[in-house]
């Protein structure tokens, strides 16, 4: 059955973020969620947040959101604490303490910026390790669908191009990304060894780069490649493009990954223990995107070359045809029109 948008204090709290996904959830069947009681761990953060209310516009039951805000920002939910549609576990997901009452157990807790988590890699570790079992330990306790965000990291350098999610990957296991990438590696085994034991309906997301609005541009340690460019190119500072700038990302904005999420938390036998790349299909240079968001915002400012990050990526694409044929989703916004859409909701705040 196809839902009808449940009104939402988002409306008037954040328009933008409101429309798109408003775009996204009218033609969703969504009646697994109508009702359903849900635990999200990160979900004040980038994407957690937009899952958190995409959920409540689907019509969820209770939504629990467990969030020590080191990454994420409590301007993202405030509009559904206030209203007290979501209660807000202000602790580290290691902390929390597995308790009854939810049908679905949601792991995105993490901290995926390169150049936020080169400085905290033990808590980036912990939140994959120990806050995978925790969650792990809820899912198991209430006997939940239990979805883990994981990610394209797993695949490191990849040698294949497009990434299909049968690849085992190449990852440095020592190197300075090692701490997201390795944990988001353990996070998956971890999982898979709970529903091999335990018969716990698992799934799991390789989310590749997604941007949109949220996406932390205040910081700019934290904030990743698209909001960074488009802050530098708004305030007329230089572009900072590491090495060549022929490094490869392909981009996703953020409501097509929660509409590709709320899919695959679909109750169906065929989901179960699924693995599925989430993530744009076009692959852009990291310099072609500085000339696009250039051109986008009409900015004087130059590109410069800065130092090559270590262990950066050279090549990023998903090969999406698992989540076409298992999901039957696809990306529908094209990098232009949602970074017009990004481009608009920083310039609002700036
Ligand atoms: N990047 C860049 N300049 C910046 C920040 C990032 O050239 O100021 C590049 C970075 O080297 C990488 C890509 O943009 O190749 C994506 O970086 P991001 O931090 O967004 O995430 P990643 O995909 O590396 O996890």
């Amino acid at each position: 059955m196809k839902i009808e948008p449940t009104p939402s204090p988002l409306e008037k709290h954040d328009p933008i973020v409101h429309a798109s996904l408003t775009r996204i959830i009218g033609g969703l069947e969504a009646d697994h969620v109508e009702g359903a009681s849900f635990l999200i761990s990160g979900g004040a953060g980038f994407l957690g947040s937009w899952l958190v209310d995409a959920l409540n516009m689907l019509g969820a039951g209770r939504i629990t959101v467990i969030d020590n805000l080191s990454t994420g920002s409590i301007e993202n939910i405030r509009h559904l604490v206030e209203e007290g549609r979501v209660e807000l576990l202000r602790i580290p997901v290691e902390k929390y303490e597995p308790d009854k009452g939810y049908d679905y157990v949601i792991h995105m807790a993490a901290r995926p910026s390169p150049d936020d988590y080169v400085e905290h890699p033990i808590e980036t570790l912990h939140a994959s390790s120990i806050g995978t079992e925790r969650m792990l330990e809820a899912a198991r306790l209430n006997d939940a669908i239990f979805l883990l965000t994981s990610t394209s990291e797993v695949y490191g350098h990849a040698q294949v191009i497009p990434i299909p999610e049968d690849y085992w990957g190449y990852v440095n296991p020592v190197g300075v990304r090692s701490c997201y990438d390795e944990g988001k590696r353990y996070a998956e085994a971890l999982t898979m060894a709970y529903m091999r034991k335990y018969g716990l309906n698992v799934r799991i997301s390789r989310i590749f780069n997604t941007y949109g609005p949220r996406l932390d541009w205040e910081n700019p340690g934290y904030g990743r490649v698209v909001v960074k460019f488009i802050v530098q190119a708004l305030r007329g500072e230089p572009i900072t493009v590491h090495g060549t700038g022929m490094q490869t990302r392909s981009f996703l904005y953020a409501p097509d990954n929660i509409e590709a999420h709320i899919r695959l938390l679909r109750p169906d036998p065929n989901l179960k223990g699924a693995i599925v790349n989430i993530g744009g299909s076009t692959e852009i240079t990291i310099l072609d995107l500085a000339r696009r968001i250039l051109e986008l915002t009409g900015s004087e400012s130059q590109i410069v070359h800065v130092e090559p990050r270590p262990d950066d990526p050279p090549r990023r694409r998903p090969d999406i045809s698992r989540a076409r044929r298992l999901l039957g989703w696809e990306p529908r916004t094209d990098l232009d029109d949602g970074l017009k859409s990004t481009i608009k909701w920083i310039k609002y705040r700036i």
